[in-house]
């Protein structure tokens, strides 16, 4: 294929052919300083920069590009980082490339997929960020109940093209996170009670390990990868595509989210926390503590039935019933409508900051101290509890490489800023609180990793699943390349 070519470290176009996927191919590039996998300064010579470009279907951008601008950023504005080079990847070949170089080089490497790590992992200073963006698609097999799906996808595309047979598999709550970053790590959604993990309905996938080779796994082929694949993160390798197990779900939900002051959310939590013990597998509920804008503390709980709806109705009706709602919008609508229905709180772009884990339980105490926690921070956080238990505790927790299997509610505290300067504050501040209530949960949610997530922390949290991770690390990945996560270290 001709392709457009970028000439001298300026990268000044040198051919205008605006075709629709051709690359970039760069030439005459000079040497760039960059990052080691150990964060020390070297060198990558223009040359093999050039070999790398040449070699891409996809780009390969610098800064100086226009598109390296835009390809840089990630969701959370927080992390304004600039690697040396973004592979923008078409294919497994293009991503083999990639880690080819990387491997080489010994490169710092991150890899995005939709971008929405809240710990910035997907992004690095002076190294390569293996960008998957480009590579979107999803297949359905509707008669063997199967979604094939290209790992830069995000959430909606596997909401809608699954949707379309009257199928689904579990997804996460905001529509434009990637699916693979979410299903590596676990995958909590509103269809999670009904059929575990999005990571537990994985059944095949292809990766490119740290060796830069292509390798599948299933139950009958590498069967160790696919279960550290369910749970274990980006630490194996880049997987390229996802093969999902889907189930019958009807396209009309019954959903929606009633609210009430906040002198209420005692009496909403006591009763969801009872609830919580008994309600059936089809329903999701996620109560959730907020400010409305004019300064206004409330409490919500949004909830999703996922099977027939005159049983959802009397299910939901003493909910509706709890004193005075101001707002109450629990009505049928499309599943995916529901699934992008919070994406506006959570826009691309601002600061964000997180604390999460797993509460083995919720009793009048805890409720008073969580409520008092939200009250006095002293810089206003969001505060969502999600309904756990159901399918997602009756997989044992050694059956894959999940470990938090048992709990009863998940719990997330986020903070949302516009700007850097007040990173600091806003990350204390965050502390402070979760530093109250931490003892509540137990845990963390790998995908939700922080800065304060040490490698002691991500060791307990694995449980008894982390030997076996370990070992599978030292067998796909023994340098450690895939280390931008919530890394397990290869077993010496
Ligand atoms: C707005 C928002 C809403 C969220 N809602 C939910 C939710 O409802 N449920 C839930 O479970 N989680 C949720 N999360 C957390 C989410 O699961 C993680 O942030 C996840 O990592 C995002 O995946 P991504 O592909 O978009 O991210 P990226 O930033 O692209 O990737 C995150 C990390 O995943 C790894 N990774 C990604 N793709 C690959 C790949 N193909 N091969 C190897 N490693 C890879 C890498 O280590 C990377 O650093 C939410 C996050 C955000 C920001």
């Amino acid at each position: 294929m001709k392709r457009r070519e970028f000439v001298g470290a300026g990268l000044a176009l040198a051919s205008a052919w605006p075709f629709r996927g051709w690359s970039a191919v760069l030439k005459n590039v000079g040497d760039v300083a960059a990052k080691s996998l150990e964060g020390a300064d070297i060198t990558l010579r223009g040359s093999s920069i050039e070999a790398l470009s040449a070699g891409l279907s996809g780009d390969l951008l610098m800064p100086g590009q226009q598109r390296y601008e835009q390809a840089r950023l990630i969701w959370n504005g927080m992390f304004d980082k600039r690697p040396a080079l973004i592979a923008r990847c078409t294919g497994a070949a293009d991503v083999m490339q990639a880690v080819n170089f990387a491997r080489e080089h010994q490169l710092l490497t991150a890899v995005r997929a939709g971008g929405h790590s809240f710990s910035g992992k997907s992004t690095c200073d002076g190294g390569l960020m293996i960008d998957l963006e480009p590579m979107t698609g999803v297949r359905v097999d509707p008669k063997a109940r199967r979604a094939y799906l290209e790992t830069g996808s995000r959430l909606q595309l596997l909401d809608h093209e699954t949707q379309a047979f009257g199928l689904a598999t579990t997804a996460g709550t905001v529509s434009d996170t990637g699916a693979a970053g979410l299903t590596l790590g676990g995958g909590l959604g509103r269809l999670g009670r009904r059929f575990g993990l999005s990571c537990d309905n994985v059944v095949g996938a292809d990766v490119v390990t740290a060796a830069g080779s292509l390798v599948h796994a299933s139950e009958s082929e590498n069967a160790d990868l696919l279960w550290g694949l369910r749970g274990g993160g980006g630490n194996f390798g880049v997987v390229t595509s996802l093969e999902y197990r889907l189930h019958p779900v009807d396209p009309i939900v019954l959903a929606g989210e009633v609210a009430w002051p906040f002198d209420q959310a005692r009496d909403v939590l006591r009763y969801v926390l009872e609830f919580g013990e008994r309600m059936p597998d089809e329903l999701s509920l996620e109560p959730t503590l907020v400010w409305t804008p004019d300064g206004k503390p409330l409490i919500s709980v949004e909830a999703c039935w996922s099977a027939d709806h005159a049983s959802g109705e009397k299910l939901l009706a003493p909910l509706r019933r709890i004193g005075k709602p101001i707002n109450d919008s629990i009505a049928p609508m499309t599943y995916v409508t529901l699934q992008s229905s919070a994406d506006a709180g959570l826009p691309a772009g601002n600061n964000y900051y997180a604390k999460s884990g797993f509460m083995p339980k919720l009793d009048e105490a805890d409720i008073d101290l969580i409520l008092a926690t939200f009250l006095e921070a002293p810089t206003k956080f969001i505060m969502f509890m999600e309904s756990y238990g159901g399918a997602y505790g009756r997989v044992p927790v050694e059956a894959t490489a999940f470990p938090n299997r048992k709990e009863k509610f998940f719990l997330l505290i986020v903070s949302q800023w516009k700007g850097n300067e007040d990173d600091a504050r806003h990350l204390s501040d965050l502390r402070g609180s979760w530093k109250r209530i931490d003892h509540l949960a137990r845990g963390f949610y790998t995908n939700l990793a922080d800065p304060d997530t040490t490698a002691a922390v991500i060791h307990d949290n694995y449980g008894p699943n982390f030997p076996r991770l370990s070992a599978l690390k030292a067998k796909y990945d023994p340098m450690n390349l895939f280390r931008l996560n919530a890394n397990v270290p290869p077993k010496v």
